[in-house]
């Protein structure tokens, strides 16, 4: 599937548009930060030679708040009350804080502590000088990082978009609005879910509602779709059922690769190229149950997700070793578990899980409890005090 997928083409955008992207290019400095020496404490600038014998007097010779650009000289004798951020005045080489001196007179300061020179003191470039990469190709933008980007002014930035991702459900079970169930009914929760694990992977959704169970109009959808976006998600009829109208459509007009795989939950997967126009539009077909539904975005529409975004690492959840608080007991049936935990961190720093509760396909109430999944291979599970693969989901 990985194989299958290739890197949106890169994109200049605002560098707050771009936290959580993947820069596609190397980031140079066009600036100094900090642009000038200044001071990092309110206080006073000084001479250090001149407040070697403390305490001392010297003569204030103004105040210069951050922002002010005037320009002052600290002469031998002087200080200049200075705010954090200030410009350093020419001649004076440090800084004492404001707690270290006493007004002693309408211009004049008693200093009560020595400073070695530089002292408080924050050098031009102390942070990114110009012309150095601060953010390599292939950078994770953090929100700290676009703030970097705005310190240096570099407004756009190339990254990696968002995958646009059209995200529809099917079953002509499913009710949307809120109306009373009829017989037979049940409300719809994928959409829910798989909206807001999308936009969690940094996705731009287009959630196109339920789809009737009808192949014609299902065809339609997906063609539309496909013209306008990077990717498709469905839920629902890719499994064996005689109404499982994703596969029969798929079918037809993509390239698909029915998987039936051997974990549990979600066996039923179907992944495709759907071509449109000129294009090819990888569709992610999930199962229905809405657990199978939540480990198959995690397992496999999540890192092709972010491999079309520029992600070369991490692109499945991180896995640790951890233990077990509690038998995650299952039956041996030629399958991989994953099963649902809650992990926490114990007294002694190691990683503990224990079931989340009921581990049907179907129960997404427990599995809404879990933050990890269990890797448990075929065999009748672990005991309590075993150690355990599990993949971090947040
Ligand atoms: P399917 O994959 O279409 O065969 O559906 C499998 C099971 O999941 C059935 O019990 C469906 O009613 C249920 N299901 C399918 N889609 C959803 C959905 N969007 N929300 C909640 N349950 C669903
Ligand atoms: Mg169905």
């Amino acid at each position: 599937m990985l194989d299958g997928v290739v890197a949106l083409s890169p994109r200049e955008l605002t560098c707050d548009d771009s936290a959580g992207l993947v820069l596609a290019r190397d980031v140079v400095a066009s600036e100094n930060v900090p642009p000038f020496a200044n001071t990092a404490v309110d206080g006073y600038a000084v001479r250090a030679a001149d407040v070697v014998d403390v305490p001392c007097t010297l003569r204030v010779i103004g105040t210069l708040a951050a922002g002010d650009g005037t320009e002052w000289h600290v002469g031998a004798g002087e200080a200049l009350r200075i705010m954090t951020g200030a410009v350093m005045p020419a001649g004076a080489d440090a800084v004492v804080m404001v707690e270290d001196t006493e007004v002693v007179g309408e211009q004049t300061v008693q200093i009560r502590k020595s400073v070695a020179a530089g002292t408080a003191v924050r050098p031009i470039a102390d942070d990114v000088r110009t012309g150095e990469v601060v953010f390599s190709a292939g950078t994770v933008l953090s929100a700290a990082g676009a703030g970097v980007l705005s310190s240096i002014n570099a407004r756009r930035v190339a990254v990696f978009p968002r995958a646009r991702v059209a995200l529809l459900s099917t079953g002509d079970e499913l009710v949307t609005d809120g109306s009373p169930l009829r017989r037979g009914q049940i409300r719809e929760s994928n959409l829910t879910m798989l909206e807001l694990l999308l936009a969690k992977s940094e996705c731009e959704v287009t959630n196109l509602g339920v789809v009737a169970d009808d192949e014609s109009v299902l065809e339609r959808v997906l063609l539309d779709a496909a013209r306008n976006n990077d990717a498709i998600v469905t839920s629902g009829g890719v499994s064996m059922g005689d109404f499982d109208v994703v596969k029969a459509v798929l079918s037809r007009i993509a390239d698909m690769q029915w998987m039936q795989m051997s974990i549990k939950p979600a066996k039923p997967f179907a992944f495709g190229l759907l071509r449109a126009d000129d294009r090819r539009v990888p569709v992610f077909g999930l199962p229905g149950n809405p657990v199978s539904s939540m480990i198959s975005f995690e397992l496999l529409a999540r890192p092709a997700l972010r491999k079309m975004m520029g992600h070369t690492r991490d692109l499945v959840r991180p896995s640790i070793l951890a233990l077990a608080d509690s038998p995650l007991r299952r039956k041996p049936d030629g399958k991989m578990h994953f099963m649902r935990v809650f992990a926490h961190f114990g007294d002694d720093g190691r990683l503990r899980v224990r079931d989340a509760g009921p581990q049907g396909s179907h129960q997404l109430a427990s599995t809404a409890m879990a933050n990890a999944l269990a890797v448990v291979p075929d065999g009748a599970g672990c005991d309590a005090g075993d150690t355990v693969e599990v993949m971090l989901l947040h």
